[in-house]
């Protein structure tokens, strides 16, 4: 049954109780004015009955007076009798009313009006005929019968009267018992309705405190898992958008900088560093960090970390103690070390600090996991691109780049000189004699002399010069920003460390010696191919003026426009 149900028919049960209870008094009331007025009744029918008893008592005394003495004196109470005992009986008939009482009364009656006639008659035998036959007529006894049948019957009636008020006191009183016991009882009722209603209702009052409660916290949950999925979906957005960048990045470097710019957003309220392998893999670099990372190593060994020696992620801090990593600052923080793993081979290593990293959050830890291993896949796919770029560009002899690079780095820095009006500067550069040494020396110190010219070139330039390996052994240095006379000074620095650094084979030291061209734009040439023919024609003059040597390209401004023209319909 529903709350509300039962509360009407608790009010509806108080009510009529109530009612019942202020109807009572009247109930009561009308039942006391009925036993009063019935009470009354009964004391005038006594009352009426013993005045009638009083006025027969008063004829006969007069009689008997009248009788004696002859004085009619003696009969006023005769007279008034005679006068007073129809209004008497009359009034005793209204009284009652009931079949008995008035069969009763009409029995009165009628001893009454022979006791009367009697007592007339011997009046008037005295009257008439004197004392002597009234007296005869008295001795009959005929009065006194009818008398003491009066007295009989008025007796019977007084006694009825008085038992009937009797009766009735009594009525009066259960009347009242019932009507104050009825009364406790509905106020008792009352009292225990109105309890029943207030336990009911505060019971309804708890349930609906609670139902609001539960409501409020499923509000709450309904939010806070909203917010949740809302920071996740952003979180991922995030992600997506690091994981993009990175495929974008060049170098390892440049997707460290890529992360560190990520993080702070991909890991709010939390501090870290990414640690990656050197080259040489003896060491981990710390390549980004951010939060609060202050006194983090920039360095750390493998040793010295749980998750590198383990392969998997390690916790420690949540103040219960546990293995803390050597490389920690203060052990007694939450941490988590994630290496950053790639089929099997790990890359580097992921540091993560912030209170309740450790105890709880197992969300967030789920979340660090899985971008460590993304991370891991994006950086070892950056190295992989990075690796295939650089085998691509690079020849393997030499480590210089290749002539594919060269082309691609010089239309870039002509493009750039053109528009900055920059000069730029290239040397061409062949080993003399080179294929003598081979001839002598085997191909092996032939390569071995490669090698060595090829540090030298990459020692004895800036690192914005570009070196590489035409073809054979001939090579090109590329020198942007670099004017004819610096140029000139250049070639010559190279061709002298060339020519100094030996190479020793089968304990013999072997070298080789260099021709080299220089050409400059813009004086030479204005586009790729007129600047390297330019230089190439430098360098075949310093072959025939006896190698080893460095010559520069002449001004040929006919031959330029030319080789120009020639250029811009090739759309180089
Ligand atoms: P010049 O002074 O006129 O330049 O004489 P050269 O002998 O250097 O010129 P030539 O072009 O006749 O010979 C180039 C030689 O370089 C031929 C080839 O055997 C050698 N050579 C080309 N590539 C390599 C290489 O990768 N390794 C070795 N060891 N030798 C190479
Ligand atoms: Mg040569
Ligand atoms: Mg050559």
């Amino acid at each position: 049954m529903k709350f509300e149900t039962k509360i009407k028919i608790a009010a509806g049960a108080i009510i009529l109780v109530m009612s019942t209870v202020a109807a009572l008094p009247m109930i009561v009331n009308r039942q006391v004015t009925t036993v009063m007025s019935e009470l009354r009744s009964a004391s005038n029918v006594e009352r009426l009955q013993l005045t009638l008893l009083e006025l027969l008592l008063n004829a006969e005394t007069a009689q008997r007076g009248f009788v004696i003495t002859g004085n009619e004196g003696f009969l006023d109470p005769y007279h008034a009798a005679v006068l007073a005992i129809p209004a008497t009986q009359e009034a005793l008939r209204k009284e009652m009313k009931g079949a008995n009482e008035l069969a009763r009364a009409v029995a009165i009656e009628r001893a009454t009006a022979a006791k009367m006639q009697t007592v007339a008659r011997t009046v008037e035998l005295r009257r008439r005929q004197g004392v002597a036959q009234a007296a005869a007529y008295i001795t009959l006894g005929t009065g006194k019968v009818q008398m003491d049948l009066l007295r009989e019957l008025i007796g019977k009636e007084l006694g009825i009267y008085a038992q009937a008020r009797a009766d009735l006191g009594d009525q009066l009183l259960a009347t009242s018992d019932s009507a104050a016991t009825a009364s406790l009882v509905a106020t008792i009722t009352n009292i225990l309705f109105l309890a029943a209603v207030l336990a009911a209702a505060a019971r309804v009052l708890r349930q609906r405190d609670e139902a609001e409660r539960k409501a409020k916290a499923a509000a709450g949950q309904a939010q806070l898992t909203t917010e949740r999925i809302t920071l996740q979906n952003d979180l991922l957005f995030r992600s997506a958008e690091l994981m993009h960048s990175l495929e974008l990045a060049e170098s390892t470097d440049e997707s460290a900088g890529v992360i560190a710019s990520y993080l702070p957003r991909l890991l709010p309220n939390l501090s870290g560093s990414l640690y990656l392998y050197n080259n040489s893999r003896d060491i981990l670099e710390r390549k980004a960090g951010w939060g609060d990372v202050e006194g983090e190593p920039d360095i750390i060994e493998a040793l010295d970390c749980w998750a590198l020696r383990r392969g998997s992620p390690h916790a420690s801090g949540g103040g219960d103690g546990g293995l803390a990593c050597r490389h920690l600052q203060n052990p007694e923080m939450d941490r988590l070390c994630l290496p950053l793993v790639t089929q099997g081979d790990v890359i580097g290593c992921l540091t993560v600090t912030g209170g309740g990293l450790v105890h709880g959050a197992e969300d967030q830890r789920a979340w660090i996991g899985q971008l460590a291993e993304q991370l891991g896949l994006a950086l070892s796919n950056v190295r992989l691109r990075v690796s295939l770029r650089q085998q691509s560009i690079i020849d393997p002899l030499t480590q210089l780049y290749n002539r594919r690079y060269m082309d691609e780095v010089l239309k870039r820095e002509l493009a750039r000189s053109s528009r900055n009006g920059a000069p730029l500067s290239v040397l061409v550069l062949d080993l003399d004699h080179f294929k003598r040494i081979n001839d002598t020396f085997g191909h092996e110190a032939g390569d071995a002399i490669l090698r060595k010219v090829a540090l030298t070139l990459r020692e004895n330039i800036r690192s914005g010069d570009v070196a590489c390996r035409m073809g054979g052994e001939e090579m090109v240095v590329l020198l942007p920003e670099c004017g004819i006379e610096n140029a000139i000074k250049r070639a010559e620095t190279l061709r002298l460390a060339i020519a100094a650094n030996d190479v020793l084979h089968q304990g013999q030291p072997i070298g080789a010696t260099a021709s080299i061209g220089v050409a400059s734009y813009p004086e030479h040439g204005a586009s790729v191919q007129a600047l390297v023919h330019a230089a190439d024609l430098a360098l075949y003059e310093a072959k025939h003026s006896g190698r080893n040597r460095v010559r520069v390209a002449k001004c040929d401004p006919l031959a330029t426009s030319a080789l120009n023209a020639l250029d811009d319909a090739a759309g180089i």
